[in-house]
């Protein structure tokens, strides 16, 4: 089987990525990170891209089984060098070009399995450090970016094992993809000025309220976590300091913020599995006492999780907190997808590591320290796990100690 107008709804979706997700302008410059394998959809996000007045397309490829080679072979003094010519080409489109980010995810979740779980923790923290200038910037939205997905062959494989060929796992995801992105609908755009509208009402409200502390129960989890004053639940539709407006996520259905990392207290179990730095972890309980993560396993991949909280800085600390209803269609599709960016969209989510500085007010003017005296956690890494089921419930604290449902059974209470 090949899907029924596949093209058409390709370059529906490169349309819609471009216009919607980046929100290309006259004269900007647009950098993409997407496999070979992807060729085609790559060459229609270009087109569609200079259509609408982009002034240079970049493009970065990527290949899933040289990556692997690169971690396998290169001794780790030479996988941690990178050079300075890297950096300078970075910067130079980060600082002088505002360059817009457009990621394309595709590769297969357990690309790295079998490889020393160091050697990944090493490189990963040297690439954060050499490309910090770029992480800021994305992290503030002082450039336009979007993280979006392909369907690659590999990670088809994984998520639908039991369909027998390449094509039709591939054919599957895609399936997937376009409906998770309401590329089916007839006018995806507005399908998706809808749908942000729909997240933001809730957002409002949460802002309104400002809540100091939720408290979240399901099997396995009972957990309290303080936000800070001046919070704000964000949701779809960034805006870059000239006040184009993006979506840094496709797809999304979550309203999030950023946590008081000081007021943790209690237990989480993950319900869904997490893919991070190519291997898959599976069955997480991450144990918090006075706001630290003390304890953390994993049925699979406990050694990478351990190495990614105690061996990172500030990755004892949360940085952020999402709300997610179950009944979301990524829920609802039933599938796991073995991919953050869709995973987490079926499911509340906590995320170790950094914060958000757009999820306090004036935290993007603040340095570190300051943040960090706002309870706004600062760390090279940030990885969501997901804490969501449909038998969740969430409650809301004010500071005088009032109970708001906010969650009841998965969904929204609020
Ligand atoms: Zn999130
Ligand atoms: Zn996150």
């Amino acid at each position: 089987m090949v899907l029924p107008n596949f093209e058409e709804n390709l370059q529906k979706y490169a349309k819609l990525l471009v216009k919607k997700g980046i929100n290309i302008q006259p004269g900007d410059w647009l950098k993409m990170t997407i496999s070979v394998e992807q060729a085609p959809l790559a060459r229609l996000i270009t087109e569609e891209a200079y259509a609408l007045g982009a002034e240079k397309v970049i493009v970065k490829w990527s290949d899933d089984f040289i990556s692997k080679m690169h971690y396998q072979h290169q001794p780790e003094e030479v996988l941690t060098n990178i050079p300075k010519y890297e950096i300078d080409e970075v910067e130079d489109h980060v600082l002088n070009h505002r360059v817009c980010r457009l990621s394309i995810l595709s590769s297969d979740p357990g690309l790295l399995d079998g490889v020393d779980p160091g050697k990944i923790s090493a490189y990963q923290k040297v690439a954060t450090k050499a490309f910090k200038a770029q992480l800021t910037a994305t992290q503030n939205d002082e450039l336009k970016w979007t993280v979006a997905a392909a369907a690659g062959a590999g990670w088809a494989a994984k998520v639908f094992p039991n369909l027998s060929s390449t094509q039709e796992q591939v054919d599957a995801l895609w399936d997937q993809i376009f409906k998770s992105c309401r590329v089916y609908e007839d006018d995806p755009i507005a399908a998706w000025d809808q749908h942000v509208q729909t997240l933001k009402e809730k957002a409002d409200k949460l802002n309104e309220i400002q809540f100091h502390a939720l408290h979240f129960k399901a099997t396995g989890t009972d957990f309290t976590l303080g936000l800070p004053e001046n919070h704000i639940w964000a949701s779809a539709g960034s805006v870059n300091p000239k006040g184009e407006i993006f979506i840094a996520n496709m797809p999304t259905e979550e309203v999030f913020t950023a946590p008081d990392t000081r007021r943790m207290d209690g237990v989480v179990r993950s319900t869904k599995p997490l893919s991070y730095a190519g291997t898959l972890i599976e069955g997480m309980v991450v144990h918090f006492k006075d706001g630290k993560i003390v304890d953390i396993s994993a049925d699979k991949g406990d050694e990478v999780v351990k190495k990614l909280v105690f061996e990172n800085d500030g990755a004892t600390g949360l940085g952020e907190v999402a709300l997610v209803p179950d009944p979301s269609p990524i829920s609802q599709s039933g599938v796991t997808f073995l991919n953050t960016l869709y995973d987490e969209n079926a499911s509340n989510h906590l995320a170790i590591g950094s914060a958000y500085p757009t999820n306090i007010q004036g935290g993007t003017k603040m340095n570190e320290d300051q943040l960090r005296e706002h309870g706004i956690n600062t760390s090279p890494v940030h990885v969501d796990f997901m804490i969501g089921s449909a038998e969740m419930d969430i409650d809301g604290i004010k500071k005088d100690g009032t109970v708001v449902p906010i969650f009841r059974n998965g969904d929204w209470a609020i």
